[in-house]
């Protein structure tokens, strides 16, 4: 059987006793013959091209030289010895160093024979050496299949010690492979492989290992990735559909007299097209009794909140309850007051729960809730904590950020006895691909329009040298009647350091723009949140002209007057970040600034930040140069990096394929949603076996 010998225990290789078995375990867990052969080439050395001594000198990278070895000195002092061996071709000679291990090289070459040489040349005080060059004999390198494309492993000091160097680890795999029993089973259909012109998956994983040339590596790789992205794809639309097709959500049957009032009446604007669009796809989600699973996105300032509050009141209009979470207080209190504000002529009871909710008022809400006299509930976590009931919830929207993990968005679930609706909203755009694969379980809205008359925000990047510039146009900007925001970093709550700066900075802000003409509000972390509601509501009512703070404004906050965004050390934020606080600049009329103050050391990848942040004001495009520059595990947090664990494929090269895998995908699902025919059963039984492997997949739920 194929599935046992992938299952054997890899210590029943021949060549592997118990303690190299221990190695591989526990440095690269590999624990049975199919770990090995997933253990995968990173990349491959083009051994087609021999170069000659002579050529040396004009080569980039790594050169392959066929020779002869002419001599093995060990030179230096005692503490400093290196090996050091002249070889030679028709055209000239070159050094070969050895800093380690010389008794054992010394061991393994023969003075005066033939060897060929590869690795990476180095010029030193005019002569040309190569250190630590592979050696192979070219009955050694036959030996090895006659391979022109040399595979390179992952390997661990460890694992060398036992002779699993790269080379060690790829004689291992090749035992495996010579194995009569060797067999891979495919559960790939093989419609899809015709379709694709991808290799079985036991000619893939043979050509990854011992490629025979370089268009059937390029397929094999492909074949392996696919298989990944395809899996993962199915995983999350079966489970889509389980959630979605199959679960009774409650019945919206009727547009009613809430959201035509405030449609007809309140609305302070005309909707723009997306927003139109997008609450169609949300209402015709609602309507029929399916489960509605939707990711909101759009751009900062793309009009989300509009959108979410008129699908709360169509849930409204239909008897439910409706709740927002935040995943900060200042957001929650944000949307609160926009809500309140929005809904003021209405009669409907909007409250806010959060864990700052003095215990008098939590038992009132608490009460209303179960009432269900208390239309709207928004907050924070505070939301999901089980004393928290619903009468009759129909409707969780969530504004995530990133920050809500899938499990938090199945405790909401959990509140009702038919599952609410659930409606995240995401502030900072993702990259489709990433959307797909981390949210592939969700439909997907996109507001893609900017509201009328918004003008895109002039970004600017400025050294410290040119602070008395900059202060100088605040000035002019607050002369104007325009108001500013001077944001410093904050990488952790309690880190004095970033406390300092911000300190320093407000002092001399207020230095440079003096009571009475001028006022300042400073909002902070450590500050008590009455107190920073006042500072904030000094500001955005137009008191006070400037605004100092840390990150805590970077979400929601919404002041239209405020025209110029300062960031200071600009270079210690990520993309999205920045896009966030540049957000929060450009919502009235005023054409606006942001103004990116930085030191003058800045590495690579800040650069291409402050570089990206100046040309464009397209959130979508940020996300694709964030997600470049970080990976996607880092992009979303720790908290759901597990998702995008993947082996083989890459996110942000792979683009073209996941779309493909995606698509596939949609297509067997619709064809056989259970994945019953036989040439579909391999399919489900894989599922089947890595939904138990990954029982701590978050999306599994
Ligand atoms: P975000 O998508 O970032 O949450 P908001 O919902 O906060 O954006 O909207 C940003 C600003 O644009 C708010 O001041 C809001 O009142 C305003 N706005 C939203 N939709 C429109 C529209 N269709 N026309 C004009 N202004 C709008
Ligand atoms: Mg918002």
């Amino acid at each position: 059987m194929a599935e046992s010998f992938l299952n054997t225990p890899i210590e029943f290789l021949k060549g592997v006793g118990p303690q190299r078995a221990q190695v591989l375990r526990e440095e690269i867990a590999v624990f049975t013959f199919g770990d090995l052969l997933y253990h995968l080439p990173f990349r491959y050395e083009d051994r087609s091209v021999y170069h000659t001594i002579r050529d040396v000198r004009s080569e980039a990278g790594a050169v392959q030289i066929k020779g002869k070895l002419l001599s093995l000195t060990e030179v230096g002092k005692p503490r400093q010895k290196r090996l050091v061996g002249r070889f030679e071709d028709d055209t000239g000679e070159i050094e070969l160093i050895w800093f380690k291990g010389a008794q054992w090289v010394r061991s393994g070459l023969e003075v005066g024979k033939e060897y060929i040489v590869f690795g990476k040349p180095n010029l030193y005080r005019g002569t040309w050496s190569i250190a630590h060059p592979e050696m192979d004999t070219p009955q050694g390198l036959k030996s090895r299949g006659g391979l022109s494309l040399i595979p390179v492993y992952p390997s661990t000091e460890k694992l060398g010690k036992r002779g699993l160097n790269s080379n060690g680890i790829h004689k291992l795999v090749g035992q495996l492979l010579a194995d009569p029993a060797f067999d891979v089973p495919d559960y790939l259909p093989g419609y899809l492989l015709k379709a694709l012109r991808i290799p079985g998956r036991k000619e893939a994983i043979r050509q990854m290992h011992f490629p025979t040339e370089g268009t059937h590596l390029a397929n094999a790789s492909k074949r392996l990735k696919f298989e990944e992205l395809f899996l993962v794809q199915l995983q999350l639309i079966r489970n889509r559909d389980a959630t979605t097709k199959r679960i009774q959500g409650p019945e919206f049957t009727d547009v009613g007299e809430h959201f035509t009032r405030f449609y007809e009446e309140h609305l302070p604007f005309e909707l723009t097209g997306a927003q139109k669009r997008v609450i169609k796809e949300i209402r015709k989600d609602m309507k029929h009794g399916t489960h509605m699973n939707r990711l909101l996105q759009g751009d900062v300032g793309s009009g989300k909140t509009v959108v979410a509050l008129l699908s709360a009141l169509i849930a409204i209009d239909n008897g439910y309850q409706v709740c927002i979470m935040a995943p900060t207080e200042i957001l929650a209190q944000q949307h609160y007051r926009t809500f309140s504000a929005m809904l003021e002529n209405m009669p409907l009871e909007v409250r806010l729960l959060t864990g700052s909710t003095k215990t008098a008022q939590r038992k009132e809400i608490h009460y209303a809730l179960e009432a269900g006299t208390l239309h709207i509930l928004v907050g924070t976590h505070a939301l999901i904590e089980p004393k928290v009931k619903f009468h009759r919830l129909g409707l969780a929207i969530i504004d995530e950020q990133h920050r809500f993990g899938v499990k938090q968005r199945s405790k909401l679930w959990r509140k009702a006895m038919v599952p609410p609706h659930v409606l995240v909203m995401t502030a900072t755009p993702i990259p489709r691909t990433l959307a797909m694969t981390l949210y592939g379980d969700l439909d997907v809205s996109v507001i893609d329009q900017l509201p009328p008359g918004r003008k895109p925000v002039d970004t600017r990047h400025y050294r410290e040298s040119s602070r008395m510039k900059v202060f100088g146009f605040v000035e002019e900007q607050v002369e104007l009647g325009r108001q500013v925001y001077i944001v410093y970093p904050l990488i952790e709550e309690s880190e004095n350091f970033d406390y300092k700066d911000l300190m320093d900075g407000y002092e001399s802000v207020t230095r440079r723009f003096p009571l009475p003409k001028y006022r300042v509000s400073i909002v902070h972390g450590k500050m008590k949140p009455e107190d920073k509601d006042h500072e904030m509501q000094l500001f955005s009512s137009g008191q006070n002209q400037i605004m100092v703070s840390t990150t805590v404004i970077e979400v929601g906050v919404d002041v239209p007057n405020a025209s110029v965004m300062i960031i200071e050390s600009a270079e210690k934020f990520g993309l999205s970040q920045l896009h966030q606080l540049r957000g929060r600049v450009g919502r009235g009329a005023e054409k606006s600034f942001c103004i990116l103050m930085t030191g003058d050391k800045l590495s690579r990848d800040a650069r291409t930040r402050l570089e990206t942040m100046c040309r464009t004001n397209d959130g979508f495009e940020v996300a694709e140069v964030d997600l470049a520059l970080r990976g996607p595990g880092d992009l979303m947090g720790t908290q759901q990096s597990g998702v995008v664990d993947l082996k083989v494929a890459n996110l942000t090269k792979d683009q073209d394929l996941l779309q493909v895998a995606r698509h596939m995908a949609e297509q067997v699902i619709g064809t056989d949603p259970d994945l019953e025919t036989a040439e579909h059963t391999p399919l489900r039984l894989e599922l089947e076996r890595l939904a138990k492997d990954r029982a701590n997949w978050g999306l599994i739920s």
